[in-house]
């Protein structure tokens, strides 16, 4: 390709892009195709010869589109969004014009700059302590990662990077309503998933300090070394939020990391009358949230905190002779801050995001989405035939359908479930709750609207009804 082809290229994909996401409600959100659909149309040999723009663009259309599932529609409603924006795709796209790879300082020093800058920014937008220091990860994943690894090394005067375990009996405790990165980080940390402690949960899905307390106390006695807890601020289930203060003292009380999983539900410490989800993270070792799910920001994208970065970098530093610069004094390189050697550039498409929507904008629009999740929980209440089978603390509601008439309640939602799905005009998730099959609709797509809640709400609602009528007929 010519700079002149790609000048021409690059424009009819803009059109193309900006055209997409104009129409993308005219998608279904969940693609129509089967295992193997795709692969099956796609060609079985890579060209020998470079093939015309304008063909593999064609095919992209052709091939593609038709397999992918439109997690920017704002009738997507499953799991937790990926929610991106126009200033976030403009600076992807200048960072993928740029390609660097910003592993140290010298390696791109606005960039190392930058991403110092814009993590002070996050963390003034979420109240967070000034004592944190920030640093961007590819996901929220890594960062629970770093913190596991952070504290493995901590608590073994960084031996355990030097000789591998010995004898250590380090333990792990989180509630048993955690996220899955938790079970894989144990398990990548080498600490092991039997030394996992999953503490009981309250009725509103919060880990119970009590019961983490006395886990605790049960392997000290039995010659184990506890070492972190994992708390969530929204948990991914149901947006709980675990009692993070009271959890910050018990870790103190027995020196402990005290990590903070806010993946999601961090981003809504932006709004002010949120901040009472994170009372006590101050006294907090680690937190991370991402960006990349509730911030506008392209994936990917997280921003994890740290009290104290010594420890951090202690961890994962490596300085062989070929990486040496004579600026490293004065310099974060921030290879030293994670897993990866090679890092991109993503707090430039952050620093876009902030600056073009601003605090305010980002607020409105977390706001709005909450107010939606009230909306739906009060629906569901007033409903003699729903139930709301969890606290509604933000936008993600989970509820079920019930009718005594029905044998299978479970069955019956999953029915629900996948028919509305099969619409193509909703795509939600469901979730387990006490052992009660629930479905799940999360509200933070960037450009939803009333509108969309409400006729998912009565696109559920027609669809349970005609379910009910082949049972009852
Ligand atoms: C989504 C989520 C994660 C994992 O996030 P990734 O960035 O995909 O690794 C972890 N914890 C919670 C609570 C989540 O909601």
């Amino acid at each position: 390709m010519t700079n002149e082809e790609f000048r021409k290229y690059a424009h009819e994909l803009v059109d193309w892009m900006a055209d997409y996401m104009d129409n993308v409600e005219d998608y279904p959100v969940l693609p129509d195709v089967k295992p193997g659909d795709i692969l099956k149309t796609l060609a079985d040999k890579p060209p020998q010869e470079g093939e015309s723009f304008d063909k593999i663009f064609k095919d992209f259309k052709e091939q593609i589109m038709p397999g992918m599932t439109h997690w920017e529609s704002p009738n997507f409603m499953a799991y937790f969004p990926a929610n991106k924006s126009y200033p976030s795709i403009l600076g992807e796209m200048l960072m993928s014009t740029l390609g660097a790879q910003c592993m140290i300082w010298l390696t791109s020093p606005a960039a190392a700059e930058l991403e110092e800058h814009v993590m002070n920014w996050m963390r003034d937008i979420l109240g967070l302590p000034d004592s944190f220091t920030g640093v961007i990860q590819d996901t929220a994943s890594t960062a629970t990662l770093c913190a596991l690894l952070t504290a493995r090394e901590k608590y073994s005067n960084f031996k355990i990077n030097e000789r591998g375990f010995e004898n250590e009996r380090f333990t792990i405790y989180t509630s048993e309503q955690i996220h899955s990165s938790i079970d894989k980080a144990v398990k990548i940390a080498g600490i092991g998933e039997s030394s996992l402690r999953k503490v009981p949960v309250d009725d509103a899905f919060a880990m119970r300090a009590d019961a983490l307390e006395s886990t605790i106390l049960e392997d000290i006695k039995h010659g184990y070394q506890p070492i972190c807890v994992v708390s969530a601020i929204g948990t991914t289930s149901t947006t709980a939020i675990d009692p993070i203060k009271t959890i910050s003292d018990i870790c103190i009380k027995y020196k402990l990391w005290h990590h903070v999983d806010a993946a999601y539900a961090g981003i809504a410490l932006a709004l002010p009358e949120m901040r009472w989800m994170a009372e006590g993270v101050q006294l907090a070792d680690s937190f991370v949230t991402n960006p990349h799910k509730w911030m506008f920001t392209n994936f990917d994208c997280t921003a994890y905190f740290v009290k104290d970065p010594v420890n951090l970098v202690n961890t994962f530093s490596i300085t062989p002779d070929y990486l040496k610069t004579s600026v490293d004094h004065e310099v974060k390189n921030y290879r030293d801050w994670g897993v990866p050697l090679g890092r991109r550039f993503r707090a430039l498409k952050l620093w876009f995001v902030i600056r073009e929507i601003g605090v305010n904008g980002i607020r409105e629009k977390l706001q709005k989405h909450i107010d939606l999740g009230k909306w739906l929980s009060i629906q569901v209440n007033k409903h003699n035939k729903f139930e709301l089978l969890a606290p509604v603390v933000l936008n993600t509601v989970c509820f079920r359908y019930i009718n005594s008439e029905i044998p299978d309640l479970d069955v019956f939602n999953e029915k629900i479930m996948n028919t509305v799905n099969k619409t193509g005009q909703l795509f939600f998730t469901q979730t387990k709750l006490k052992g009660r099959f629930s479905l799940r609709l999360a509200f933070g797509n960037t450009n939803l609207e009333q509108k969309h809640v409400e006729n998912a709400w009565k696109l559920i609602q027609e669809k349970a009804l005609e379910l009910e009528q082949d049972y009852t007929t």
